[in-house]
């Protein structure tokens, strides 16, 4: 792949490419540390907890009070060594997530997505993938899930700009668990009735290394 272009487009927090797509990893490791050092980690939400199971609100205010809600989730991905996480996992009903994600390549994407939408892609376009997956919110399980191994999603940044994200591989997987939070569904939604109740049980035995948000 060709260098990036040193006179990028801006069109938001971050350059984008000829193609409109967000530039997301440069400064990865400075950005992440930046959003997540204002932020207070919080702990995150399991499965059985209702704000998991229903489609969050839209953003609509882009301001200082998202951008704290922001560095929070930097900070509780940090704390709970995840590589996506999404608005509700820390209780919070609103459609953002952040995420600090490798693609096939070994690049490391960081970003912010407000009201995602995930793009619908022929057919030809994107190979089944059936890698393990895991979610902050089932603590300890994982399950093989096949999903697209490329992934585009529109949304907004965090100042409210218009932006297109694209992903491959463990990036591409991400993007599409993580909207798929905010429209309240767990990836074990997606799992066979015999692999969820696995996931469940594999949750139920162990503890998770991380602070939760005990179900009453
Ligand atoms: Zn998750």
């Amino acid at each position: 792949m060709a260098q990036q272009d040193t006179e990028q487009q801006h069109s938001g927090v971050l350059p984008v490419d000829d193609e409109g797509f967000v530039n997301d990893t440069e400064d990865g490791e400075e950005r992440e540390a930046a959003y997540r050092e204002r932020g207070t980690s919080r702990p995150i939400t399991v499965v059985g907890n209702p704000v998991l199971h229903k489609e969050c609100k839209d953003v609509t205010e882009f301001g200082p009070e998202l951008d704290q809600l922001v560095a929070d989730m930097f900070a509780s991905q940090r704390t709970a060594e995840g590589v996506g996480l999404a608005a509700n996992q820390i209780g919070v009903d609103l459609k953002v997530f952040v995420y600090d994600c490798q693609d096939d390549e070994g690049k490391r994407h960081v970003g912010v997505v407000c009201n995602p939408v995930l793009v619908e892609l022929p057919a030809e376009q994107r190979r089944l993938d059936d890698s393990n997956e895991g979610c902050l919110s089932v603590p300890t399980a994982y399950a093989p899930l096949a999903r697209p191994d490329y992934a585009e999603v529109t949304g907004q940044d965090e100042k409210g700009n218009p932006i297109k994200v694209r992903g491959t591989g463990y990036f591409a997987r991400c993007l599409q668990h993580e909207t798929d939070h905010l429209y309240g569904y767990l990836y074990i939604d997606r799992l066979s009735k015999r692999e969820r109740k696995e996931a469940l049980r594999q949750m139920a035995e162990n503890e998770p290394r991380y602070p939760i948000v005990a179900n009453d």
